[in-house]
């Protein structure tokens, strides 16, 4: 058979507690999901303002398709950029404070596009060795060197800008990590950009809609900015739709029209999603009280759970992770919390470093102190007989 051989390397998989199977869904996004039949309290999706299901959005978004119909029908620089498009591009430029903006069909593709644009063989980009797994494959299709730092090593960081003798220089980062929930120290990250001449390209997939009082992002949070910035954020995590983009000098987006591949060889995003996006943009500005939420469940969430073996991370995000170590266990109480009627997915290597799997809680708007008390019952059990 010809893939026979496949065969061995998926029992391998299942030997070693990493196989990975896809749950069906039947419901919207929110608190509770509907699962094969049952419904189950959610602290799985990204969603974390809560807008995947807001009737602003869907309205907007049957508005979108009455006008613009469900397809987009072309790439961007064909037929493709729809009004809805340009104007989504404008309102998130004006949003996060940089002069111009590109959308893009995904935050991977975003990702890719940008690094591959910007570099080639004789360039080089420094990244912290937990950065997301898209900036890590945009280096290498971009084929500049990759230098790895240990996670927010700042010292090691400067070593090798100093060392470098590449022409170009971009440092990479998760702003918000995706599987820690920590935040990248983004003004000294800048300040090390600026005295060794590299740009800084930032990955806000988890700040944008989320940090900052406005949710503005990372360099609301931080109170910074700089045209050495390359801000890159997606729009199907807090903003609830689908998408992503790139804000920056009016250079690079042209830039990136010219030369990011993944921008030119591929479909627009549905206009009609666009239009959801544009009232998605309003609601994370003017609902102050998604974000003040997020961080009660987060509060409730560190003063309630009485872990002794398991270590709930410090984050001050909605990502929550609890690190179990190995894969069976997580896998385990995962398995557990979801006889309970709980969905709380089990992470493991390789998205984390091996013998740090972890349960990663996610909150979202959508939740209620109540579900954050069921929550920390189940576990705060849990740990005591798995
Ligand atoms: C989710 C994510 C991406 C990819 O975004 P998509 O739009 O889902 O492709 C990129 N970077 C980080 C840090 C992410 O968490």
């Amino acid at each position: 058979m010809p893939f026979s051989y496949l065969n061995d390397d998926l029992l391998t998989l299942e030997e070693q507690g990493l196989f990975r199977r896809r749950r069906i869904v039947e419901s919207a996004q929110g608190a509770v999901i509907r699962v094969d039949g049952r419904d189950y309290l959610s602290f799985c999706s990204n969603d974390y303002l809560g807008l995947a299901n807001h009737p602003a959005l869907i309205d907007a978004a049957c508005r979108g398709a009455a006008q613009y119909g469900v397809g987009s029908g072309a790439s961007h620089l064909i037929t493709g950029h729809s009004e809805a498009h340009h104007k989504l591009e404008l309102a998130l430029a004006e949003l996060v404070g940089f002069p111009d903006a590109l959308l893009f069909s995904t935050g991977y593709m975003a990702n890719m596009g940008v690094v591959s644009a910007l570099l080639s063989r004789n360039d080089v980009v420094f990244a912290d060795k937990l950065n997301h797994a898209s900036l890590n494959d945009a280096v290498l299709v971009s084929r500049a060197t990759m230098q790895r730092y240990s996670h927010l090593d700042l010292v090691q960081l400067e070593k090798q800008l100093i060392a470098s003798k590449h022409r170009r220089k971009l440092v990479v980062t998760d702003a918000v990590f995706s599987m820690d929930g920590d935040i990248a120290p983004v003004p000294e990250l800048l300040k090390l950009c600026e005295r060794y001449d590299a740009w800084l390209l930032l990955d806000d997939a988890h700040g944008f809609g989320v940090l900052g009082r406005e949710g503005k992002g990372v360099l609301e949070y931080f109170a910074t900015q700089s045209p050495r910035i390359i801000y890159m954020a997606t729009l199907g995590k807090a903003a609830g739709v689908f998408g992503a983009y790139v804000a920056g000098s009016p250079e690079l987006i042209q830039m990136l029209i010219q030369r990011a591949r993944t921008y030119i060889y591929t479909t627009a995003f549905p206009p009609m999603l666009a239009n959801a996006l544009l009232a998605s943009v309003h609601l994370i500005q003017e609902e102050g009280w998604r974000r003040q939420r997020l961080q009660d469940l987060a509060g409730y969430l560190k003063d309630h759970l009485k872990l002794a073996r398991w270590k709930l991370m410090p984050s001050i995000t909605p990502i929550q992770p609890i690190v179990i170590g190995s894969n069976k266990e997580t896998l385990a109480v995962s398995a557990a919390l979801m006889e309970k009627g709980i969905l709380v997915p089990a992470i493991r290597p390789p998205t984390v470093p091996k013998g740090e799997a972890r349960l990663r809680i996610s909150f979202s708007a959508a939740h209620s102190l109540e579900d954050a008390r069921k929550l920390v019952e189940a576990l705060n059990e849990l740990e005591k007989v798995i």
